[in-house]
C-alpha cells in the first residue's frame, strides 16, 4: 500500500509535469506524465521510474543485463526504465509509448544475446525500456498439472515454486535458472528435458498478452495464430506477454548428474564424432551437452581443449549410455 506522503508526492509531480509548457518537456516529464493520468493505481515515483540523473539507474540497467557490450559508455542509454507494478501499468506504457512515438524495449531476464532488450534497435532514437522484473508471481495448481508463470520470474524461480509443491513435477525449459520466463519462453526455450518433452514453448497452455492498442488477451481472445507466433517467434514482435500458462510434465524424484571430461589427446574428438552418429538413438531420459573449453595440458605451457560432457538421466531404470 502506498504511504500518504509518496502518494502526495506522486501527485505534485504529476502537477508540475502537468503545468510544464509541452515544448520545454522532456520524454520522461511526458511518460511519466501520460502514465500518472491514465494508471488506474497511482505509481509511487521514486520507485517505479528511474532516468539517468538517478542514483539507482546505472546499478538498475545493469542489473539483469548479460551482454557487457552493450553497457559500455559509447552505446546509448535509454531515456528512463519504467519498472510496473501492475499489469495495468503495462497496459498504460504500451498505449503512452504508441501516442509520445517514442521505443519501448521490453527486459524479462535481461539474457537476450543482443542486449534488443535494454538497447535501441534504431541509432540514436530515444527509447525507455520497460522492465518486468516485478511482474514475478508464481503459482501452481497440481491439480490441473500447470502453472502461471509472470513475465518477470526467472525459470529458476518457476522451477524452485514448482519443486516446493512436488517432487515429481517439473517444466521443460533452460539451463540457466536466471532466465526471464518472459522471453526465453518467446524464443523456444531449450532445456535438459527437450528430448523427452520437447521445448519451453511447446509445454505452455496459455498466455496473456498486451497488444499494441492496449488490450489484455488471452489464448482464447488472441487466436491460435498469434498464440502459435508468440511461441518461437520472439514476443516483443507481438506485444508484451504478462504471464504464461505453462504445463508441468513428470519428472523422477532422483535425477543423476555425471560429468565426464575428456581432453584432444584422451580421443575428444572421435567420441564427439561418434556421438554425432548414434546421438538420436539414445534414451530420451538422457540427456547429454557438451562444453567445450581451453584448458591446460599437465606440466606444460601449452593449451588444450577439454571437451565435457555433462550428463543429466532422468529416470533410474533406464540404461546409462557407455
Ligand atoms: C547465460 C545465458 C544462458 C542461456 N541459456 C539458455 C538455455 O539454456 N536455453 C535456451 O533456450 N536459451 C538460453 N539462452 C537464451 C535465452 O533463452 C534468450 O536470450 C531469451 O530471449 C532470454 O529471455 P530473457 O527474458 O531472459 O531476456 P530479455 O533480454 O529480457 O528478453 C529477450 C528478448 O525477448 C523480449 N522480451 C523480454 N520479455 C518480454 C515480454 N515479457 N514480452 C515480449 N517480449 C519480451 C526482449 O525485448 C528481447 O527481445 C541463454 C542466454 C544466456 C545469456
Amino acid at each position: 500500500m502506498e504511504s500518504p506522503t509518496s502518494f502526495l508526492l506522486t501527485l505534485t509531480l504529476a502537477i508540475l509535469a502537468l503545468s510544464l509548457p509541452t515544448s520545454s518537456q522532456t520524454i520522461q516529464d511526458k511518460f511519466y506524465q501520460c502514465i500518472t493520468l491514465n494508471s488506474e493505481l497511482s505509481i509511487p515515483f521514486s520507485t517505479a521510474f528511474s532516468a539517468p540523473d538517478n542514483a539507482s539507474f546505472t546499478a538498475l540497467l545493469e542489473s539483469s543485463a548479460q551482454n557487457l557490450r552493450c553497457l559500455v559508455s559509447a552505446v546509448p542509454k535509454p531515456e528512463l526504465i519504467f519498472t510496473p507494478y501492475t499489469e495495468n501499468h503495462v497496459q498504460v506504457a504500451v498505449t503512452c509509448a504508441k501516442d509520445l512515438g517514442v521505443q519501448l524495449r521490453v527486459r524479462s531476464g535481461g539474457h537476450d544475446y543482443e542486449g534488443l532488450s535494454y538497447i535501441s534497435t534504431a541509432a540514436n532514437e530515444p527509447f525507455i525500456v520497460l522492465d518486468l522484473s516485478r511482474l514475478r508471481a508464481v503459482t501452481v495448481d497440481l491439480k490441473n498439472n500447470s502453472a502461471w508463470a509472470q513475465a518477470g520470474a526467472t525459470v529458476g524461480e518457476l522451477y524452485y515454486r514448482i519443486s516446493q509443491r512436488s517432487k515429481t513435477h517439473g517444466y521443460a525449459a533452460g539451463l540457466c535458472p536466471s532466465l526471464g520466463v518472459g522471453g526465453h519462453i518467446t524464443g523456444g526455450a531449450y532445456g535438459t528435458m527437450m528430448r523427452k518433452y520437447g521445448l519451453g514453448a511447446d509445454n505452455v497452455i496459455d498466455a496473456r498478452i498486451v497488444v499494441a492498442d492496449g488490450r489484455i488477451l488471452d489464448r482464447e481472445s488472441m487466436g491460435e495464430d498469434l498464440f502459435w507466433a508468440i511461441r518461437g517467434g520472439g514476443g516483443a514482435s507481438f506485444g508484451v506477454i504478462l504471464a504464461w500458462k505453462v504445463k508441468l510434465v513428470p519428472v523422477p524424484e532422483t535425477v543423476t548428474v555425471f560429468t565426464v571430461p575428456k581432453t584432444l589427446e584422451q580421443g575428444a574428438t572421435q567420441i564427439l564424432y561418434k556421438w554425432q552418429h548414434i546421438a538420436d538413438n539414445i534414451d530420451d531420459d538422457l540427456f547429454v551437452r557438451v562444453i567445450i573449453q581451453p584448458a591446460k595440458t599437465t606440466g606444460k605451457d601449452e593449451r588444450t581443449s577439454i571437451p565435457t560432457l555433462p550428463l543429466m538421466k532422468q529416470s533410474e531404470e533406464k540404461s546409462m549410455m557407455h
